[in-house]
Parts: C-alpha cells; sequence; structure tokens
C-alpha cells in the first residue's frame, strides 16, 4: 500500500493553503450579523465511522450547513454520546442519524485482540482495559440497534431527541444508506 503525506507535508500544505485563505466569522460576528443574513445552524447530528471510504458528506449530499457530523471508529455512539449531549445544548438538534457500513474493519478485528495488546502492555491496568468502550461489533445490524438504543434508553437525552434518533447501515457496494429497524429489545452492553 503506498504510503500517505508526512505531517511535515501536511503543514507545507497548509501554508500553501494560507494564501488563499479567507477569514471565517467568529461566533460573536455571527450572532452580531442581522437576522436575515445570520447561518442556519446544523440541526441533524450524524454519527459515522471514520473509515476514509465512508464520507458522510459525500454519501447524503450534504450541504456545509446541513449537519455535524462526528465519525470515529464503527461510528459507534457510546464514543459520540458526551459530543452529542454537549452539542444539543448548544444548537437544539432535531434528528440523529447513526450510519455504520458494510465491511466495516471493527468488525473484522473485534475487540480481543486490541485488549489482549493493551493487557500485555499495561499488565496493572486490567480495570481500565475492562471499562474501554471498544467500537469493535459482531453483527452489523444489531451494532446500530445496540446504539440507537443506547441513545433512546439514557435520561440523559431529549424525549424528542431520542423519538427521532434513528439507525442506517451504508452498503460500500451499492451506495445506499437503509434504514435499520429498530429492536425492541436490544441488550445494551
Ligand atoms: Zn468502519
Amino acid at each position: 500500500m503506498a504510503s500517505g503525506p508526512s505531517v511535515e507535508e501536511l503543514l507545507q500544505r497548509n501554508a500553501e493553503r494560507v494564501k488563499t485563505f479567507q477569514p471565517i466569522p467568529s461566533l460573536s460576528e455571527i450572532s452580531n450579523l442581522p437576522p436575515n443574513q445570520r447561518l442556519p445552524m446544523p440541526k441533524i447530528f450524524i454519527v459515522s465511522c471514520c473509515d476514509n471510504r465512508v464520507d458522510p458528506w459525500d454519501i447524503l449530499g450534504l450541504e456545509k450547513w446541513d449537519a455535524v457530523v462526528t465519525r470515529g471508529a464503527a461510528g459507534r455512539m457510546a464514543s459520540q454520546f458526551s459530543n452529542l449531549l454537549f452539542l444539543d445544548h448548544v444548537l437544539n438538534f432535531t434528528d440523529v442519524m447513526i450510519i455504520h457500513h458494510t465491511d466495516c474493519s471493527a468488525q473484522l478485528f473485534g475487540n480481543d485482540g486490541v485488549c489482549q495488546v493493551l493487557a500485555e502492555r499495561a499488565p496493572d491496568a486490567s480495570r481500565e482495559v475492562e471499562s474501554l468502550k471498544l467500537p469493535g461489533f459482531e453483527d452489523l445490524e444489531r451494532s446500530v440497534q445496540e446504539d440507537v438504543q443506547l441513545v433512546k434508553s439514557s435520561p440523559l437525552v431529549r424525549k424528542e431527541l431520542a423519538a427521532r434518533t434513528k439507525g442506517f447501515v451504508y452498503d460500500l457496494k451499492t451506495g445506499e444508506v437503509k434504514p435499520v429497524p429498530e429492536a425492541s429489545s436490544v441488550l445494551v452492553k
């Protein structure tokens, strides 16, 4: 596999970018704009995998202000939950979309190998290793259902937002984002 750029090369790219950069309005500048010129605030919170093959902006045809997109391994909600709560306080979301995908490395590799390496690296930290919410999963639809349930079962999430939290699978071969039926009783780990 070809190797990517070094950090130094990325900083050189940034130096090039700066030459044509246009300043971005600060939050106070935005809030001082007249109402008809204010920017729309994103109302949909999207969680997806950080796999570079999975780009929600492309997949869903998102425009700049349409959504807040957070990405992490497998698109698991556990690692984004505090972001959801914090940003919902600021932005008052209407919807949450949780999108996992076919051929995800978190399904292929699972958590056991990671736990084993961590346990060998830090033999005295077994409690920390056990408490980690690692993203690996065995069943694709079930992982989506668990993550939806995580939101819906939390007393910390606004009821309206919990009700409009939905799970999806993105198929890498067809490009389709398909809804995953909600499980009536999923055991959330
Ligand atoms: Zn993935």
